[in-house]
């Protein structure tokens, strides 16, 4: 698939497209079996063939020791098992640098929202999101399993990747564990570390240093909040549309005005919640 152009989140939700998971289980209805007997399948990290007894759901392969997803029954089953590990892997990334922070949270929280379609299954998806924050398993272990559904899915392994990239990176960069957290799910996720590096540029190499932002705002960096609040609806009225709507300007500035106007408005943000960090 193509990264370019349309922006990451529009990327991630054409191919999520939705609940998420719901519905996709029938695309990976290959594994489902109603048999009794052992079932013998290819394991889809090593391919080496396996023996597996019908009774539950995740199996370790024995001989790359790699965690995997097989024997559904049902496309329901199915959707449970993505949702399972892809609400896994953004519940161990999120906490993998210690703590959740505000924006993570909030990133998470947005994800939440995009993904699912009532609040019942955003409640669901909550819960799974909380059991998995503080269960054993490991960020790889639920990246083997995201393996195993969609190894023939290049599209959708990389859909999660993204997402987790852009929770990790929500508050302003990669701590070094979130770093080597999601280069090592490059491997696990058998993708390209072009991906990394793409959305490395994008989340986090385009952002300034937090000295820029207060230059936007025309503050200086030991302003008190309420100054900075002050000089941020100073500008905000400066650039707001309806003001410059009724002065007949030129569609450009009209343009340009709005461009400035989500610049102030991105500084303020991300100069708020750093103040809330320290
Ligand atoms: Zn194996």
């Amino acid at each position: 698939m193509s990264w370019g152009g349309a922006g990451i989140g529009a990327a991630i939700g054409a191919i999520l497209g939705g609940p998420l998971g719901a519905g996709i289980g029938a695309a990976i209805g290959h594994y489902a079996t109603n048999s009794d007997d052992k079932i013998e399948l290819e394991c889809p990290h090593c391919a080496q063939s396996v023996e597996i007894k019908p009774e539950g759901n995740i199996w370790s392969c024995p001989y790359c020791q790699k965690s995997f997803v097989a024997n559904l029954k049902s496309d329901e089953e199915a959707d449970y098992y993505i949702n399972l590990c892809s609400l896994g892997l953004v519940a161990k990334i999120a906490k993998i640098d210690g703590v959740v922070s505000k924006s993570e949270a909030k990133a998470i929280s947005n994800f939440l929202d995009n993904f699912c379609k009532t609040p019942e299954e955003r409640e669901l998806a909550k819960e799974m999101y909380l059991l998995a924050k503080d269960d054993e398993n490991s960020f790889e272990y639920y990246g083997e399993l995201l393996y195993s559904l969609f190894s023939d899915n290049q599209e959708f392994r990389e859909a999660i990747y993204a997402t987790l990239f852009d929770i990790a990176s929500a508050d302003g960069g990669l701590e070094s564990s979130e770093e080597r957290a999601l280069k090592e799910l490059i491997d696990i996720l058998d993708l390209d570390i072009s991906i990394y590096n793409y959305l490395y540029n994008e989340l986090v190499g385009n952002r300034l240093n937090i000295e820029e932002y207060y230059k936007i705002l025309e503050c200086p960096v030991d302003a008190s909040d309420s100054e900075i609040k002050k000089a941020y609806h100073k500008k905000v009225m400066e650039f707001h549309p309806d003001r410059l709507a009724s002065k007949d300007l030129p569609e450009a500035f009209i343009k340009f005005a709005n461009e400035q106007l989500n610049r102030v408005r991105e500084a303020y943000e991300i100069i708020m919640e750093d103040r809330a960090k320290r």
